[in-house]
Parts: structure tokens; C-alpha cells; sequence
């Protein structure tokens, strides 16, 4: 049994729901001889794996088949000092899809040996609508620099025989030549009502009916993810098939974690408080929540609980913070200097002193 989100995940342009406009915009493009790299940036859940997945269906369309007999490859890449790397890849006759962020500080090997291996093999489906193959690269932001350089290089040589579509969540991580190389796709997270539309049209293929209370309440909660939406969905459904309990939509228990580490933050800003939190915080990241997420909810949570008139110096720390995130290879440190500061302008509009 499949979940919702993958069950009911639109496979071609028709089917999707909702950002017409930019549906038609990839139609054109595609139809057109002259299809350019791309860049899908956009918040999680907002359907830019779907829209890219309907892309390559619109662009090798008699093929398609051929496109969802996917095969799962594990390779192995060897770094300059040997170590092995061992890296998934999921590929189709068209198309390949990598997530080099995933070995860290090594995407740069990744990134060159995929690339060159692929610019150098011609298509081998003599009826293929294009001669090209398609690389898609997973969470493009998080490429180091040496990976993004890389990827520049090779765009430009081997224009011929590779498109690359990049996906990632915002574009100022990713170097300008790499932008201006890419026509750029932004899909913005979904509006409630067109959240709800998603959802009414999935409860009528299981064959339910949502009240409209609960499908709006769903969409409102869901921040902009579809995909958390169709989650809550599901799990409501398994939870009351009728939709008659009280709902109540749980939050992950990261995020309740966090909430309560902004807690400890804004109620005891003293070095043993530090101390105390430090420890959540390392336990948050041997979870596998990515620090920047640690850092953006708490301050989102922070902001709430403070005065006004400081809150503009903590927004601009956090972003000084998360800049430096990016720089360094520690992300604990950057994290634990953020909640420094943040007690400390706390603690100094508490006592009325700028720092203590
Ligand atoms: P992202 O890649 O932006 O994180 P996905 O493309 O994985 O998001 O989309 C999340 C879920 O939302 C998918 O599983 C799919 O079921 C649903 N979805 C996305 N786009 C649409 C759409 N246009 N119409 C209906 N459902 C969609």
C-alpha cells in the first residue's frame, strides 16, 4: 500500500493542480526544440519534484514507459585519498538522477564523474524525441563551491548531449554563472485554497468526503507543504474515517523538541542555560534535522516570545549566523554562537543593559 503523497503524485502537466501558468510555461518549453538547463527552486512541498518529474514526460513523451522503468544503482566513487563513496543513483534511459549534497564535502567527484560519463554517451534509444540526456540534481543549494564550479564547467561543454535541472530550495546559494546558465523556475508553496483543492480531489479518488472545516483547517496548517497536508490527511483518515473525532494535528516531535529548547533559551539566558541547551541541540542533529532548520524555527518560535524592539537585531543575527553555516564545516558552532547571542540581547533588554 502507497502513501497518498506518492500514490496520487500527478504524473504528467495536465494532471497538475494548481500554478497554471508556469505548467504552460514548461509546456512551451518543452515542445519547443530549444530546451535550456533549468533551475526549480521553491520551498519543500511546493511540487517541484512532481513539476519535474511531468517535464521529462512532456519532453521524451512517446517514450514514457522507458522512463518509469527506473533502476537503482549503487556506485561506488573513490575520493583522492581513496575512501570509498558510496552513492545512490536512480536512472531511466532518459534521464539520471543524482544527490551529490548527500556525501558532503566529496559532491565535487560526484558531480564530474556523473556529468562526463553521461556528456559522453550518446542517447542510445535511436527514436528518442531528443538527443540529449537529462541530469536532475537533487537539493542543488547545498553544493559545495568546488561542486558548483564543476557543474559550470561541464554546462558549458557538453551543451550538446546534457540538460541539467537543478532543484533546490533558494537560489542565493547557488553561484551566479551556474544561474545565469539555468532559465529559471520558481514554484511558490501553494495557497490553502489550493491546498484544499489538492486534497478534496484525492479524498474523491479513496472515495471519502472531507468537511470543508477540516480541509481548510489541513491547509492552513500545513504552511504552504502539500506534502505535510496529504500526510495529515492519511493520518487523520486511519485515525477517524469520518472525519467526526476533534482534530487535533500533531506537530513532529522535532518540532515540538525545538519549541521547547526556544523555551529554555528565552527563560534562562545564563551560561549554564547554554550548557543545557547545547546538549538538545546536539541531540536535534544526531536526529538528522539540518541545523539552518534548527536555527529558522528557533527563531520563528523566539520571535514570539520577545519584545519588539529586539527583534530585529535577532533576525539579523540569525542571518548572520546562517551565512556563516554556509562558510564553515561546523554547523554546531555557528548554531551555538546564534543562541549566545540571542540570550544575551534577551537577557540585556531584560536587565536593560546591551550585553552581559
Ligand atoms: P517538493 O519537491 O517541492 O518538495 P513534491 O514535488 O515532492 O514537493 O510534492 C509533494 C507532494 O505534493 C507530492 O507527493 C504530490 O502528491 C503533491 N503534489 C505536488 N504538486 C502537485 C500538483 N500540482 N497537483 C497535485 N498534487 C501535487
Amino acid at each position: 500500500m502507497s502513501l497518498y503523497v506518492d500514490k496520487y503524485r500527478p504524473k504528467s502537466l495536465d494532471e497538475l493542480d494548481y500554478h497554471h501558468d508556469i505548467t504552460n510555461r514548461i509546456r512551451s518549453l518543452a515542445r519547443s526544440g530549444d530546451f535550456p538547463h533549468l533551475l526549480f527552486y521553491g520551498p519543500s512541498g511546493a511540487g517541484r519534484k512532481t513539476r519535474i518529474m511531468c517535464t521529462l514526460r512532456e519532453l521524451f513523451g512517446q517514450g514514457v514507459e522507458k522512463l518509469e522503468q527506473l533502476k537503482i544503482d549503487q556506485r561506488v566513487f573513490l575520493t583522492p585519498s581513496n575512501r570509498k563513496l558510496d552513492v545512490n543513483i536512480v536512472q531511466s534511459n532518459y534521464h539520471i538522477e543524482i544527490t551529490p549534497s548527500d556525501v558532503g564535502q566529496y559532491d565535487r567527484i560526484i558531480i564530474q564523474d556523473i556529468l562526463k560519463e553521461i556528456a559522453q554517451t550518446q542517447q542510445i534509444d535511436a527514436n528518442a524525441k531528443h538527443k540529449f540526456k537529462v541530469v536532475i540534481i537533487n537539493e542543488a543549494d547545498q553544493l559545495s563551491r568546488d561542486a558548483q564550479a564543476a557543474l559550470r564547467r561541464t554546462m558549458e561543454k557538453y551543451m550538446a548531449n546534457l540538460r541539467i535541472i537543478l532543484c533546490a530550495q533558494t537560489t542565493s546559494k547557488i553561484i551566479s554563472p551556474i544561474r545565469s546558465r539555468c532559465l529559471l523556475m520558481r514554484i511558490p508553496a501553494p495557497q490553502p485554497e489550493q491546498m484544499t483543492i489538492v486534497l478534496n480531489h484525492v479524498a474523491k479518488k479513496e472515495r471519502f468526503q472531507i468537511p470543508d472545516d477540516v480541509a481548510q483547517q489541513i491547509g492552513k496548517e500545513a504552511t504552504g507543504n502539500l506534502r505535510k497536508a496529504l500526510l495529515v490527511l492519511e493520518a487523520m483518515r486511519m485515525q477517524s474515517p469520518n472525519f467526526d473525532m476533534d482534530i487535533q494535528i500533531a506537530k513532529p516531535d522535532w518540532q515540538s523538541y525545538t519549541i521547547s529548547v526556544a523555551k529554555d533559551i528565552t527563560s534562562d539566558p545564563s551560561p549554564e542555560g547554554l550548557l543545557k541547551v547545547r546538549g538538545k541541540v546536539y541531540e536535534l542533529i544526531t536526529h538528522c534535522i539540518p541545523p539552518t532548520l534548527i536555527l529558522k524555527t528557533l527563531l520563528e518560535v523566539i520571535l514570539n516570545m520577545v519584545d519588539d524592539s529586539i527583534r530585529a537585531d535577532l533576525i539579523y543575527w540569525a542571518a548572520f549566523y546562517e551565512h556563516r553555516m554556509r562558510q564553515g564545516s561546523k554547523q554546531i558552532f555557528h548554531l551555538e554562537a546564534f543562541i549566545a547571542k540571542t540570550m544575551s540581547i534577551h537577557k540585556g533588554f531584560i536587565c536593560g543593559f546591551e550585553d552581559f
